[in-house]
Parts: structure tokens; C-alpha cells; sequence
């Protein structure tokens, strides 16, 4: 069993010099879809799962999935992350499930929508700071907000991080990894016009602190070619647009560890299951149209795995057990 602390992940992608994709998951084809683009690419992996995820599986389901995902592939490192918690109490739920990573977000107040207080956000998160640690467990935090809404998390109002106040919200929390708002934005329609990111923000934070790991989220690129499928088998998604790529790597070149991706996956999934329902409308079996969807999904995130440069870097490292990484906080 390789279930490790997302620390761990994190670290060695900032030795390696390259980032790692965060795909969520709500159900089995999506986690089997991720895990087998793992194993094809050899790639370190990070599951994660929102609020809105663990109320859709019912949470025991999901945390069993992912703990086959575990259990069925001993030579892939993986760290279960919650993504946008908002209050320790969530935190605890997940802990007590067994993820090795959790996010506290509190950009936002707990209703996830508001923007917070600097002196709210320092204060929630290093409350789940000193809580998670003791149990070995990754903390990733967030500052600056970024537009868009997904899953209901959101401002929709973007605040970009400033980097003298990220370097002070890292001292005063002692938080693993730190989401940064540089332009990107949540869900599917990103953008008007090809969004130009702010990556020297992210040159600036991590020359600041060179050795937190930070993180992009709303980071989907929104591939014409899954759009135009899911068009054309009687969707109707104009205008969608996402994060090129090379914007994604020219972060990651700068400091970017975690990228999150979930519409992508979103996409692949919807179009696929949208072409077999559509030339095949005889058919009723969701095997059918499931099967299809996993190996859709699959392909967009092996794509990633090796955009991002986490592919071939799985077996580079003896895996951290959360008591291992219980000890390192100690000291
Ligand atoms: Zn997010």
C-alpha cells in the first residue's frame, strides 16, 4: 500500500523540478480512469475529493474507492486530499476517513462563498494546521481568490495573492502547500479571451519561500476538441474556455507543484457519454456508455500526467506513512 502524505508528493515534485496533477473524483470510473492513466505513465498521483464529492458518494463509498485505488496499485505513491474544506469540523470527518492530505480554505468564510479577513483566514487555517499535523496529515491553504464557481465554492470575484502577504501567511500558519489566485478561475467558462496568468506572482512567492509547494486551481484547459464533442452530440456549451497548457507549465517552470484539474475530466466523461447515447440509441446498458466515459477521462488525464511532468517519476521515492510524516512535524 502506497498511501502517503500529500507533503510527501509535493516535495519530491519541487526536487524534480515538475507538477502534479489533483484530479477529483466522485465515483469509480472516475477514480479507476485516474488510476490507470497512473500506471500506464508511472506517475505519483493525488485523488481529491470536495465537500459536494463526499455528499454525492455518501463518504464511506468514496473513501473505500479510493482505498482500492490504493490497494490495487502498490507501485503508484497516492495522497488522498480534501479539496475546499471549510471549517475544522469537515476536516476532522475527513481525517477520521483516512485522507493523508486536506484542504482549508479559507480565502472564504465557511459559507464558501464570502470573501474572508486576512485575520480570518490566518486563524482558520492555523487551527487546522495544529490539528492536522498531530495525525501526519498534509495542509494545504488558500490566499487571494479566483473567479469562477464550481461545486458552489466561490466568490466569483478574482483577488490576486500578493506575495508580501503570502510570505507572512505561510510564517504564521505552518501550512504544507499554498493555493495562489494568478487569474485562474473555477468551472468551464474561464474567460472571454486567452487569459493572460500572472506567473510572476508566482516567481515572486517562491523565491519568497522557496520550499512551499504552491498550487493552481481552476487549472482545466477546456480542449476544443472535448467541447466540440460534447456540442456536437446535442450539448450546448459555447464560449467554454480554460487554461492553455503552456501557461500551466510556464507555472510549474516557476514554482507551480499542484495543479487541480476537474472539468477537464468533467468534459471527457460528458462527451463520451453523450456520442454513445447518441449513434447508438438502442442501447440501456450504462456499461455502454461508462465504459467509454472511463477511457475518455483516462486519456485526458495521461495527457496531463505527462504535461505536467509527474509522469515516470512514481518509483523514485520510498513511500511516507502518516506516522513517519507525524514524526517529522515533531521535530
Ligand atoms: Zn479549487
Amino acid at each position: 500500500m502506497s498511501l502517503v502524505p500529500m507533503k510527501q508528493i509535493l516535495d519530491e515534485a519541487m526536487k524534480g523540478g515538475y507538477g502534479v496533477g489533483a484530479f477529483n473524483v466522485n465515483n469509480m470510473e472516475q477514480i479507476q480512469a485516474i488510476m490507470e492513466a497512473a500506471r500506464r505513465t508511472a506517475s505519483p498521483v493525488i485523488i481529491q475529493a470536495s465537500r459536494g464529492a463526499l455528499k454525492y458518494s455518501n463518504l464511506i463509498y468514496l473513501k473505500h474507492l479510493m482505498l482500492a485505488a490504493v490497494e490495487e496499485n502498490p507501485d503508484v505513491p497516492v495522497a488522498m486530499h480534501l479539496d475546499h474544506g471549510n471549517g475544522l469540523e469537515v476536516i476532522k470527518q475527513a481525517i477520521g476517513l483516512g485522507f493523508t492530505s486536506v484542504m482549508i480554505d479559507g480565502s472564504l468564510m465557511e459559507d464558501g462563498k464570502t470573501p474572508s479577513a486576512y485575520e480570518y483566514n490566518v486563524d482558520i487555517t492555523k487551527k487546522v494546521v495544529d490539528y492536522a499535523h498531530r495525525f501526519g496529515v498534509t495542509v494545504e491553504g488558500e490566499l487571494g481568490t479566483l473567479g469562477g464557481i464550481e461545486d458552489g465554492v466561490g466568490s466569483g470575484q478574482i483577488h490576486l495573492t500578493d506575495p508580501t502577504q503570502a510570505a507572512a501567511f505561510i510564517k504564521a500558519t505552518g501550512v504544507d502547500a499554498l493555493a495562489i489566485a494568478i487569474g485562474t478561475s473555477h468551472g468551464a467558462y474561464k474567460f472571454k479571451a486567452a487569459p493572460a496568468l500572472a506567473i510572476h506572482l508566482v516567481e515572486d512567492i517562491h523565491r519568497r519561500c522557496p520550499s512551499i509547494p504552491l498550487v493552481m486551481h481552476g487549472s482545466s484547459s477546456v480542449p476544443r476538441d472535448l467541447v466540440d464533442t460534447i456540442n456536437r452530440y446535442g450539448g450546448n456549451m459555447p464560449n467554454a474556455m480554460g487554461v492553455p497548457m503552456e501557461s500551466i507549465q510556464a507555472a510549474i517552470r516557476k514554482g507551480v507543484r499542484k495543479v487541480n484539474v476537474d472539468t477537464d475530466s468533467r468534459l471527457a466523461v460528458t462527451g463520451a457519454v453523450r456520442k454513445v447515447l447518441v449513434e447508438t440509441p438502442e442501447k440501456f446498458d450504462p456499461r455502454d456508455y461508462l465504459k467509454p466515459a472511463r477511457e475518455a477521462m483516462m486519456t485526458v488525464v495521461e495527457g496531463k500526467m505527462k504535461d505536467f511532468g509527474q509522469a515516470g517519476h512514481a518509483g523514485d521515492y520510498k513511500p511516507l506513512s502518516l506516522e513517519n510524516m507525524k514524526k517529522i512535524y515533531e521535530h
